[in-house]
């Protein structure tokens, strides 16, 4: 036996079995990514970056009700609001801290008018920490940046609703 075991190191073949091994490999279908130029299928119901949406006629959703606010587990979500003169209500103040959210969901879930939704958009790191404090703006802006794969994500999960 021993001098299989000197024959086998002198013939190389653990080496000689590893590169069969990796030309077995060359030739069968790739399942690595090329990210970030390649990307693979998300769920339409991911819960990525945050937006707040708008109404076709550019009239922001959301009525200030707080739900989602009240329902932050993170408390992540810091709301201001007040009466306009034709009586609606709307925000002053709309921020999250991205750093306190986890992306739970339960916002988007809660609010009555899919004005807060979790967008598909799950690359924004940023440099510092301030630059994940949200404000109304910002999520504004991701609103309309997304607002077609929004809707579309929306209107496929309709039955679950
Ligand atoms: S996803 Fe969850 S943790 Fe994040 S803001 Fe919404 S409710 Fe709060
Ligand atoms: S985003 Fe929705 S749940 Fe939150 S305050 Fe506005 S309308 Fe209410």
């Amino acid at each position: 036996m021993q001098i299989f075991k000197q024959a086998y190191s002198f013939l190389l073949k653990e080496i000689i079995l590893g590169h069969l091994l990796t030309l077995r490999y060359m030739f069968k279908k790739k399942f690595t990514l090329n990210y970030p130029y390649e990307k693979g299928p998300i769920s339409p119901r991911f819960r990525g970056e945050h937006a707040l949406r708008r109404y076709a006629n550019g009239e922001e959703r959301c009525i200030a009700c707080k739900l989602c606010e009240a329902v932050c587990p993170a408390q992540a979500i810091t709301i201001e609001a007040e009466e306009r003169n034709d009586g609606s209500r709307r925000t002053t103040k709309y921020d999250i801290d991205m750093l306190k959210c986890i992306y739970c969901g339960l916002c988007q879930e809660a609010c009555p008018v899919d004005a807060i939704v979790e967008s598909p958009n799950f690359e924004f790191s940023t440099e510092t920490r301030q630059e994940l404090y949200y404000n109304k703006e910002k999520l504004l802006a991701n609103g309309d940046r997304y607002e077609y794969a929004l809707q579309k994500n929306i209107t496929n999960d309709v039955e679950y609703r």
